[in-house]
């Protein structure tokens, strides 16, 4: 039986970045529309030609992708003519391949918002589409506020989108501007559009204010619409915009979508996902949801020492898909809850494979519980972790001491008559025979150890190269009787690999030393630099 085609339509580059404290640069959208080009979404909404100077060069020229690159504006002015409207001929003037207006469908707004008539904004839109259609351009019309607009007035929110569908356009897709709507609801007025309208010619824009953006998407296409809109990790403004890194692998792998629907995403791409959700993060300098579904380093995490010998045994048992598919892992949670099948899985996973009865595997358990009793956290820290188990198995070489360190915080008026804070490392490192001495200055203190210890490894300097800090959190702890600080801190490298470590002390610049060291050490027996 052949499959329906679905199309996704990506909207991060435009709705995305209506996010507060998201700035794109043009380098950052170029970067992301390849990306999604990749994963093999139909359209890339990159922007608002003639908004913005960056959205303005985007579309200054052909873009080179498989995707559809789309522009986003508003349909003609109300009293104005399509071709005496500077804002319609700038987004005609976009080297695009679709165009997406944007339509009042609710009349309350119509008459409030837009201060013009009910017929009017109908005329605008049959003119704005046959304007863009007379420039060769696919036309998709978003019908901003069309459920509540619905609910207002079901006859006018239908007229909008038959306004232009009947004009010509491709896709006219129900916009739930206020997120407010809930599937069910979605589902009967999208299964009543698509008696008017072939669903092969809906689409949905769903926002998460109700968290059930990805839900509403689903409803619409069970009642008939073919195109789903959403950004990468769900980004948008309020609650964010239908997560794709969550419908994609749910459109893939669960039987009553991908029995029944075709996508541009291939399996292979599927498996790149995790990694895609996880570029933009970086992108965006923040750190990924630990928790998101399909691709959150917790997603297939299991704690409890019960299901981890039944993972190892039958993965199916606790996983819902296997992670590999997505491009994620499977991870078990090494603590204190922990039992002895939890770490032999685990130690496994990472290559160290030991005996049942070794002994050493009850001293690495101890080891595990003393330390966690200190408030070091391995569950979150999985590579320090890894980095504990293998000295406690007798593989971490000694590859370098650090004799001292000096880490000073000046506080001074600067010549500018500036109030300035300024940090200071020294380190005095021995590398083989070799003593090493690099300072260097840093925004803070921990900035600045960092810059210091990895300035001049000497002989493993070219081993560490790539590596980068990417997320750094603190929080103070009561363990025991006085309080202490736990330090965690992300790494990358070249290779796109991330762990991380953990450091945990009174003070915090040594607990953040601990952590630092343990990434650098991570890193140096991951990347077999030799003793
Ligand atoms: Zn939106």
């Amino acid at each position: 039986m052949s499959r329906e085609r679905l199309y996704l339509f990506d909207t991060t580059l435009r709705d995305g970045a209506q996010t507060n404290g998201v700035d794109f640069t043009l380098a950052d959208k170029l970067a992301i529309a390849c990306m999604l080009d990749e994963l093999g979404v139909d359209y890339v909404e990159a922007g608002y030609p003639g908004a913005n100077p960056i959205d303005t060069s985007l579309f200054a020229e052909r873009r080179p992708l498989r995707a559809k690159i789309t522009a986003f504006g508003m349909t003609r002015r109300p009293g104005r003519s399509a071709s005496n409207d500077p804002g319609l001929a700038a987004l005609l003037a976009a080297e695009a391949d679709a165009v997406c207006f944007v339509a009042k469908s609710w009349d309350y707004h119509v008459r409030v918002a837009l201060e013009t008539s009910a017929e009017e904004n109908l005329a605008s839109i049959r003119d704005s589409v046959c304007a863009a259609k007379a420039k060769g351009r696919e036309v998709l019309l978003d019908c901003e506020h069309f459920f509540d607009g619905y609910k207002a007035n079901p006859p006018y929110a239908l007229a909008c989108a038959r306004a232009a569908y009947d004009a010509g356009a491709r896709w006219v897709v129900l916009c739930d501007t206020n997120g407010g709507t809930l599937p069910h609801e979605v589902e009967k007025i999208v299964g009543e559009v698509c008696r008017q309208i072939p669903g092969d010619r809906v689409g949905i824009h769903a926002h998460n204010d109700t968290e059930q953006a990805v839900a509403n998407s689903f409803a619409a296409v069970r009642a008939g619409a073919r195109q789903i809109q959403g950004t990468l990790n769900g980004l948008g403004e309020r609650c964010g915009n239908a997560n794709l890194v969550s419908i994609i692998p749910t459109l893939k792998l669960k039987g009553e979508y991908a029995e029944r629907f075709e996508i541009g995403v291939s399996d292979a791409a599927l498996g790149q996902i995790a990694r895609v959700s996880r570029a933009l993060d970086d992108l965006l300098n923040r750190a990924a949801n630990r928790h998101a579904p399909y691709v959150g380093e917790s997603a297939f995490a299991t704690k409890a020492g019960i299901h981890a010998s039944a993972i190892m045994k039958e993965p199916a048992t606790y996983e819902h898909i296997a992670p590999e598919r997505v491009g994620n892992k499977r991870k078990l949670l090494v603590s204190d809850q922990s039992g002895r099948s939890n770490l032999i899985a685990e130690l496994e996973r990472i290559g160290l494979a030991v005996d049942r009865d070794d002994p050493r595997l009850s001293r690495l358990l101890d080891a595990v519980k003393e330390r966690e009793a200190l408030g070091y956290a391995y569950e979150s820290a999985d590579a320090s972790f890894e980095l504990l188990a293998r000295r406690l198995l007798g593989k971490v070489p000694r590859y370098f001491d650090v004799e001292k360190f000096d880490v000073n915080v000046e506080q001074r008026i600067n010549a500018k008559g500036e109030r300035v804070t300024v940090s200071m490392a020294v380190v005095k490192v021995k590398v083989g025979g070799e003593a090493l001495i690099s300072a260097a200055e840093g925004n803070g203190p921990v900035n600045a150890l960092d810059l210091a210890l990895r300035k001049d490894l000497g002989k493993y300097q070219s081993y560490i190269a790539g590596l980068e800090l990417t997320d750094y959190r603190v929080r103070i702890l009561n363990a025991g009787t006085e309080a202490v600080t736990r330090v965690l801190i992300e790494s990358a490298d070249e290779d796109g690999d991330h762990w991380t470590t953990v450091g945990v002390s009174a003070n915090i610049i040594d607990a953040s030393f601990q952590a630092l060291m343990d990434s650098i050490v991570y890193k140096l027996v991951k990347s077999g630099a030799p003793a």
